[in-house]
């Protein structure tokens, strides 16, 4: 007899899900504005509401609205609940946000954005999910696989939502994906799926490690056989999922030698796999800096052979793939000094993992507001490899604090100035790091404006 799960297996294409039903989105930015859009052209009744008022919103508002869709901002009018087939929260809405507990109170089924875009998308899905490394791996595997001579596209929370590319696309996406879009799957099924560790993280909203590693762990629950995942060995969390029966594991490993897998081994990447084993490449060909970014070459390694990829292409991708802008990026050198941003750093664990990849000198530029970790994790670290560190913005004497009886610590107002004194107290051969451990919001609207305006002050003291 057909199972559910064989009917999936060859066709998870599902408008008749969505054409003529009443959905309500909540949230209506980048991916609740493109899943609304997805919904109308597929022939569904959008009713869409954003808590917020914003210029943007109503920009937004007034392009639905052109389209045909309800909207209302400001507020989450609840009698909509009592009208609609279902609900599609935007990633942002947390699971215990009156509307979401009032929907399923009344047992109006909620989707995520990922499961709806997946009714309509007909090529494969390859998901990347984890606690940090997501948008670097998840680049890398689809530059990978595009130098297989794959028209695979990129989606999720990179660049586009997935919603904004799914409908009657025959390629394949590289997914990158939150817990949150994982919360509310029901179909949703890649044919390749990694994880690429899980830490505490955004405990505020799983609640404990227990719960954020078992909605993460909801990537694998629709796979089946044939399907393949990719684990972590050298995460202990991560590392004892079980999949479903019939669902390959490969393993990947910067630090151990794996009976099968993808690991180190006397300088060079390899692989070992029932289909065979070789080198992928020689470890110094790889452009990625850190050894952070080694776990996550070896993880998209891993999911491209996966999928069918020849390990040339792989090697081919790793020798050219340098990073996604703001995470360690390199800006070049200029006046000697070797210029880094990696703004995306905006927790003291993120800076501590940049401080560790890059070489010493460091003059390292630090502040924005601060997250509440504690300064004091990075003073071992610190000492060995900076020369001096600039805190600028709201946390300035948070961080004067907490390092100034080990290390030069100078104060400045704001990024601008920073950068300024950066330059005057490094000297030839330092690397100049903006790492701001913090959030960008004291002074930008997020850590890309942040990033952006690091290289203009550069630009503009040592252009
Ligand atoms: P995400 O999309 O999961 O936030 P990114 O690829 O944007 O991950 O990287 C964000 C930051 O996380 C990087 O600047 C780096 O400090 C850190 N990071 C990246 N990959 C890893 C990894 N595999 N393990 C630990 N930290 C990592």
């Amino acid at each position: 007899m057909e199972t559910v799960k064989d009917v999936m297996a060859t066709s998870h294409v599902h408008p008749e899900r969505i054409r003529g039903r009443r959905v309500a989105v909540l949230g209506l930015a980048r991916t609740g504005g493109a899943v609304s859009r997805m919904l109308l052209s597929a022939g569904a009744e959008v009713l869409a509401s954003d808590r917020s008022d914003t210029d943007r919103l109503q920009q937004n508002a007034e392009q639905l609205r052109d389209l045909g869709a309800w909207v209302e901002l400001g507020r989450h009018t609840e009698d909509v609940l009592a009208r609609v087939d279902f609900v599609v929260p935007s990633p942002g809405i947390a699971a215990d946000h009156p509307v979401l507990v009032k929907a399923r109170t009344k047992g109006v089924p909620v989707f995520s954005e990922i499961e709806v875009a997946f009714w309509l998308h007909a090529g494969d899905v390859l998901a990347v999910t984890g606690t940090n490394g997501k948008t670097t791996t998840a680049t890398l595997l689809h530059h990978m696989l595009k130098q297989d001579g794959l028209q695979a596209r990129l989606a999720g929370n990179v660049g586009l939502a997935y919603s904004a590319i799914a409908a009657g696309l025959p390629e394949p996406v590289v997914l990158e994906v939150s817990s949150y879009q994982l919360e509310y799957t029901e179909t949703f099924r890649p044919i390749v799926s990694g994880i690429l560790n899980i830490t505490p993280d955004h405990l505020e909203r799983h609640g404990d490690l227990a719960h954020y590693a078992a909605a993460k762990f909801r990537i694998v629950e629709n796979q089946c056989d044939g399907d393949t995942v990719v684990l972590n060995a050298d995460c202990p969390t991560s590392r004892e999922l079980r999949p479903p029966p019939g669902v390959h594991t490969i393993y990947f490993s910067t630090t151990q030698f794996l009976p099968e897998g993808v690991y180190c081994d006397h300088g060079n990447l390899v692989y070992r796999t029932p289909a065979g084993d070789g080198v992928i490449t020689s470890l110094d060909r790889i452009r990625l800096p850190g050894a952070h970014n080694l776990a996550n070459a070896a993880a998209a390694a891993a999911m491209a052979l996966a999928y069918g990829a020849a390990p040339e292409s792989i090697a081919g991708a790793l020798a050219v793939f340098e990073g996604v802008p703001h995470r360690l990026e390199p800006l070049g050198t200029r006046r000697g000094r070797r210029v880094i941003n990696d703004s995306k750093a905006t927790n003291v664990g993120a800076m501590c993992v940049a401080l560790d990849a890059v070489a010493g000198p460091i003059v390292l530029l630090v502040g924005g507001r601060a997250k509440g970790d504690d300064p004091a994790d990075a003073l071992s670290l610190l000492s060995q490899k900076a020369r001096a560190v600039i805190a600028y913005g709201e946390a300035r004497e948070h961080f004067q604090r907490a390092w100034q009886s080990r290390i030069q610590v100078d104060l400045t107002d704001d990024l601008r100035a920073a950068v300024e004194r950066a330059f005057a107290i490094s000297r030839p051969g330092d690397a100049v790091l903006l790492s701001p451990a913090c959030a960008s919001f004291d002074q930008f609207n997020d850590f890309e404006e942040r990033g952006d305006r690091f290289r203009e002050y550069v630009d503009e003291f040592a252009g």
